[in-house]
């Protein structure tokens, strides 16, 4: 892809990027390792260019379809909680692509990043972009998030980006030992979760981190 346009200007430009990271280190992103690959990550790319200018304020933006794209102190924090928790990253499950931007900050800190999306429009464009960034490392899927990725389970890692009001069976039983989801849970009052199996038991312990705002985990998948 053209150097400048992943460089950005202005607003969208790496010194505006660097202010957004140090906003994230300053409400408490601590791990030197998310705050790189966001420092590095042109979320300009991945919203309507008429929202570009908008890109490094820490806040969700439409992507159409009724969707956002993650606030970045959002998708620090679930990135941040993922990696520290769990204790191998070689198999990761992302649901819910969306425009691919968290995907982008998780790809690089993981061996292998599985992705899915229920609406192909975004997933289709996600990955087209992706692959401009050369992210190889992730494989894509259209495909009800809430039943997880069977053929490739199980996963040291889960991480959703859209709310189910209760954790979904399948996500749980697609953890590896020692395996760790994270994920927002609830209708009106979500919680951000970290659901961690104990071992290679099917006992799970649950943590409430705070209280956050996603979109809802939805059933079924949207042909374009
Ligand atoms: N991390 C993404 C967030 C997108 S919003 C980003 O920053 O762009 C959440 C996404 O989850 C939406 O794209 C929505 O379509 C998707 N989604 C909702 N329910 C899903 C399901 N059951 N399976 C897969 N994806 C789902």
């Amino acid at each position: 892809m053209d150097r400048l346009r992943v460089e950005g200007v202005g607003m969208t430009s790496q010194r505006t990027r660097n202010r957004l990271i140090q906003r994230l280190a300053d409400e408490g992103i601590s791990d030197a390792r998310v705050l790189e690959v966001m420092a590095n990550t042109p979320r300009h790319l991945f919203i309507e260019e008429a929202l570009a200018i908008r890109a490094y304020e820490d806040t969700a933006l439409p992507i159409g379809f009724g969707q956002t794209i993650s606030q970045p102190y959002i998708v620090a924090r679930m990135t941040e909680l993922l990696i520290q928790r769990a204790k191998r990253l070689d198999k990761v499950l992302e649901v819910g692509t969306g425009s691919g931007y968290q995907t982008a900050i998780l790809a690089p800190l993981v061996e292998k990043l599985y992705s899915v999306e229920r609406i192909e429009p975004l997933l289709l464009k996600a990955r087209k972009l992706l692959g401009e960034l050369g992210l190889r490392s992730v494989e894509f899927r259209l495909s009800d998030g809430s039943l997880g990725w069977a053929e490739e389970a199980p996963f040291d890692a889960i991480l959703s980006a859209a709310a189910p009001a209760t954790i979904p069976a399948e996500l749980k039983s697609q953890l590896a030992p020692d395996g760790v989801l994270v994920i927002p849970v609830g209708s009106d009052i979500q919680h951000l979760t970290v659901v961690t199996r104990e071992g290679d038991s099917d006992k799970f312990t649950v943590e409430r981190v705070e209280p956050v705002r996603f979109v809802p985990l939805v059933a079924g998948v949207v042909r374009q």
